[in-house]
């Protein structure tokens, strides 16, 4: 057994800890949704659910059970990838704040610098800027693509009790989510700045944003926000919202809900939060019935129940993933990458092309931007197996 499929291991054994809820503190709550994950590492093959709650008192949505800061460690620093970040998220978060914050700002802190696109932009524009970067990989980054140097560490009581230096604003982005404390993050974050907190996070509100279902629960996600949880979780730090966003989403990004928030009196107590779990109650149904309808649109598309996936990238990843081919027994993967044959995906050995010489088999295609010339070889070589588009035939079902 090699150190990644420990890790793996680790990981998936792990998700055991009762946690309560992050903003409340209560522990009323109640089952959201749940998602099976499975992964495959080194040709085996680890499957585990995901269970996220919804807290009845404040509406917060979280996972729970979590799993242990020791695997979350584990995780973070082998098997999660550092990648690069396109400089165009930077340049509108930075469009955002300055349409929200009139009298301007001068210095900005970055939290979860990640590579440091956000703190390059930032300088671009005139402003005084820096970042902080748990990730060794990130920071490297940030070095080799910008020769910009991040502070390296963990943000916390350890490291505030050094830096001793304020900001005008200080930006928490899309780090909120992968912490199990965001009120004591929001506050610890709080007391770099004399004025602006922004926090950027994935929009559950808008979860069910592309075609292909549960895409948004990821592994990583511990918390999942709308924007009442966050006005709670601001409130419980001593902040208050001045302006939230929604931007639109493009085809295969998460969806966001940017927020500014303003250091205005003292934080709110237990008893103050807001209750917003009828929201969360409905935002959650409504995913679950969007997905519902993308299975059985599914279904009709295969009425024998079995069938072939052409394509073993990630769009199929996502699809063995999402659960939404629950019914239907998977025969085989085929894709006409060579290296991949032999390997499995969720169980599923994936072969050649020429193994559907003999098949009439029904064969679902599971790639965006290949599918026209997949569909178009399939005719040519094996025009008697039931060739359907994934992308175009079978979920716009939903986007009629
Ligand atoms: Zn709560």
């Amino acid at each position: 057994m090699n150190d990644l499929t420990r890790k793996f291991i680790s990981w998936s054994q792990s998700l055991n800890e009762e946690v309560v809820c992050p903003i409340c503190g209560r522990e009323n709550y109640e089952l959201g949704h749940q998602k099976t994950f499975s992964q495959t590492v080194q040709s085996q093959e680890f499957t585990w659910m995901m269970k996220v709650a919804i807290c009845q008192d404040c509406g917060m949505i979280f996972v729970n059970p979590q799993p242990s800061d020791e695997t979350l460690e584990v995780w973070y620093g082998g098997y999660s990838k550092v990648e690069e970040v396109s400089p165009r998220f930077s340049r509108a978060q930075l469009d955002f704040l300055e349409a929200v914050i009139p009298e301007g700002f001068c210095s900005l802190f970055d939290v979860g610098a990640y590579d440091g696109t956000f703190v390059v932009e930032a300088r671009s524009r005139g402003y005084k800027a820096g970042g902080l970067e748990a990730s060794a990989q990130a920071v490297a980054m940030a070095r080799q693509r910008y020769g910009l140097n991040l502070e390296h560490g963990y943000f916390g009581a350890d490291y505030l009790a050094e830096k001793g230096e304020t900001y005008d604003l200080v930006s928490v982005r899309h780090v909120l989510e992968h912490t199990k404390d965001p009120v004591g993050f929001l506050t610890q974050a709080t007391s770099l700045t004399d004025r602006y907190l922004f926090v950027e996070v994935p929009d559950i509100e808008r979860a069910f944003f592309d075609n292909l279902s549960d895409i948004f629960f990821s592994l990583e996600h511990l918390l999942y926000f709308t924007r009442g949880s966050l006005t709670n979780s601001a409130a419980r730090a001593g902040m208050k919202v001045v302006a939230f966003d929604q931007p639109p989403t493009v085809k295969g990004e998460l969806p966001v809900i940017r927020c500014l928030l303003r250091k205005e009196g003292s934080p709110c107590g237990v008893e103050d939060v807001v209750n917003f779990s009828e929201e969360s109650r409905a935002i959650l149904s409504a995913y679950r019935q969007k997905r519902e309808t993308l299975t059985q649109a599914i279904r009709r598309k295969i009425p024998t129940g079995e069938v072939v996936i052409y394509g073993a990238g990630m769009h199929t990843a996502y699809l063995l993933q999402s659960g939404v081919l629950e019914g239907i027994r998977v025969v085989s993967i085929v894709d006409s990458n060579p290296s991949l044959h032999g390997e499995t995906m969720a169980g599923v050995k994936i072969l050649p092309p020429g193994s559907l010489t003999d098949s009439t088999a029904t064969v679902l295609i599971s790639s965006y931007a290949a599918q026209e010339e997949i569909c178009r070889s399939l005719r040519e070589c094996y025009p008697q197996v039931n060739a359907i588009r994934l992308y175009d035939e079978v979920l716009d079902y939903l986007y009629p």
